[in-house]
């Protein structure tokens, strides 16, 4: 079918960033009270288990097991009651629990791994990857909602974890997702990039901000690259988006072609802004930058943007 309004890849540029692997069948449409009971009755149950942004994994030889079954559950005093209802797998129900054993007291084997060194270090596959950005997306919100904010009543979970509900004057709450805006912005023959003062050594990246109530995604992409780099953008496009569980947010990685070169920032947000080259930024992405500059790795969505640019006709 040719359509120019689908004229993107075939494999669209999201499904390649970190996060982005989840396989889980959500059946939201399905979500009622009695979603979570029949998940936990389901000989098939698997459970992630995180506590205070740590995953626990069972680590040994091989991949990292991230999954555990009702009854091993049960025995590290996990309250399942509390279980956010992930969906169906291939195999059966995954849900994500919070867990009730410190770091220090897990049983051998089993250690609880902060969810960005999971993300960075690539200690799971990206299918439980993606799992785990959902779930731990879902626990943060729950665990930042536990009042009204209307009353000031204590609120409940119900349906699975997709909704809150007030004790008292019987308000809802829905699960939120945070957009932020991260952007490359662009000319054919150069893009700019920018240094935050808690990167590591000789790493640049695409600027980012939260898009504000009331704006649209091109005009926050504008607004955040004028603010912070002095740059003024035209046109805006929209490239790829990241699930990114820290801790409920939806990147969105936009293009943008710049109209200005003269660089203007104040050192409060960046301690560095430049532009780079076609030919420097192949030189980053190959390792063998002269001044040893570096990108995120692989899986971040704004390495996805800046590879797509230096690949780009
Ligand atoms: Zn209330």
């Amino acid at each position: 079918m040719t359509f120019a309004l689908f004229s993107a890849p075939e494999r669209e540029p999201s499904h390649f960033v970190g996060f982005a692997g989840n396989r889980i069948d959500r059946q939201a449409e399905n979500r009622s009270e009695d979603a979570l009971p029949a998940a936990l009755a389901d000989p098939r149950l698997r459970i992630l288990q995180s506590r205070g942004g740590r995953l626990y994994l069972r680590l040994g030889d091989g991949p990292a097991n991230a999954y555990f079954g009702l009854a091993e559950a049960r025995d590290m005093g996990a309250k399942l009651e509390h279980s956010v209802l992930l969906g169906m797998a291939e195999d059966g129900p995954v849900v994500m629990t919070p867990g009730a054993i410190e770091p220090e007291d897990l049983p051998d084997g089993i250690k609880a791994i902060d969810h960005r060194s999971v993300y960075v270090q690539g200690l799971v596959g990206p299918e439980t990857l993606g799992e785990l950005a959902q779930g731990a997306s879902l626990l943060a919100w729950h665990h930042s909602h536990r009042f009204c904010g209307r009353c000031g009543s204590p609120t409940e979970m119900r349906i699975g974890g997709y909704k809150r509900v007030c004790t008292t004057c019987s308000a809802e709450l829905f699960p939120r997702t945070d957009p932020v805006a991260i952007m490359l912005a662009v000319t054919r023959d150069k893009c700019l990039l920018g240094r935050s003062p808690h990167f590591g050594p000789g790493m640049y990246s695409a600027l980012a901000g939260f898009i504000e109530p009331g704006e649209t995604i091109e005009n926050a992409v504008r607004r955040e690259v004028l603010e912070e780099s002095g740059i003024r953008l035209g046109r805006v496009v929209y490239h790829a988006s990241q699930p990114w569980p820290f801790p409920y947010s939806l990147m969105i990685g936009c293009f943008g072609e710049a109209l200005n070169d003269d660089i203007a920032f104040d050192g409060r947000e960046l301690e560095d802004c430049r532009w780079f080259s076609r030919e420097e930024v192949r030189d980053i992405i190959a390792g063998r930058h002269e001044g040893g500059v570096g990108i995120p790795p692989a899986g971040a969505i704004a390495s996805h943007l800046i590879r797509a640019w230096a690949e780009a006709d």
